[in-house]
């Protein structure tokens, strides 16, 4: 279980961040839901430990990772400022992650060679670990990012608008494989989104978010059944 406890953030005196507080299950898939400014992404980089709350906790199957720098934490990020290597090759992004890993726990070249392998097949991209990023549509880039992401065997996935600089159609297809890719490799996943659609097919738990606090926290067919609030209620109305 991940557990995010009483976080607050000020920018420049504003609070973006107003003791916000939820837990996330083992295995389970939630997404942060809200409009533009209500402090996604910074929950999201204060998980990832690429900012530091004001206050709060952040503790992982108990063990407090609050202090902990963002690479000790051993996330998996899909974030859009996160882009593939370009001078590397597809294989070489995706176990990009296992070759920095620390001697000791850092696997073989023959290894690295195996899992990347296994995460093409995985991404449906068998047999393109050669390819330059360059050489790959929008939609097989973000399956290699999402490759990379879970090559490390991460504890948690975090993912910020993994998906919208592509068309409608990838977006579909790509919603599919990450939910499936997700489930085989048991991993607790956080996508921030403000598309609703998005949020309502994928996740197990949808956190809403308005003006720095979430608004509530429920199963997608809970919000729409019994929405804690008008804004709650027209978003779950809206929503395929
Ligand atoms: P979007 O969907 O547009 O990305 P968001 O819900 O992710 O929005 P945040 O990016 O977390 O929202 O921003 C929340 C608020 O904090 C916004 O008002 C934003 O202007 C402010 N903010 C975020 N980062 C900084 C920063 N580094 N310095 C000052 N203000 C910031």
């Amino acid at each position: 279980t991940f557990d995010i406890r009483n976080i607050r953030k000020s920018f420049e005196g504003t609070e973006v961040l107003k003791d916000v507080s939820m837990e996330i299950g083992t295995g389970e898939f939630v997404a942060l839901l809200g409009p533009s400014g209500s402090g996604k992404t910074t929950l999201l980089n204060i998980v990832a430990g690429l900012q530091h709350p004001d206050s709060g906790t952040l503790s992982l199957d108990g063990e407090d990772i609050t202090r902990l720098s963002a690479g000790a934490r051993h996330f998996g990020m899909v974030f859009q400022s996160y882009a593939l290597f370009r001078h590397m090759s597809v294989a070489e992004n995706i176990g990009f992650g296992l070759k920095v890993m620390p001697r000791g726990s850092r696997p073989s070249r023959r290894q690295i060679a195996a899992r990347v392998e296994e995460l093409l097949e995985m991404i449906e991209l068998p047999g393109l670990g050669e390819r330059y990023p360059a050489q790959l549509s929008g939609g097989q880039r973000q399956r290699v990012a999402m490759a990379r992401a879970l090559a490390i065997n991460p504890r948690l996935l975090l993912m910020d608008e993994p998906f919208s600089a592509l068309d409608a159609q990838v977006r579909q297809s790509l919603r599919a494989s990450v939910r499936d890719l997700q489930q085989k490799i048991g991993v607790a996943a956080i996508l921030v989104t403000h598309d609703r659609a998005e949020a309502w097919a994928l996740a197990d738990r949808i956190a809403v978010m308005g003006e720095g606090r979430i608004l509530q926290y429920d199963r997608p067919e809970r919000l729409r059944e019994a929405p804690a609030s008008e804004a709650v209620r027209v978003l779950a109305a809206d929503a395929s």
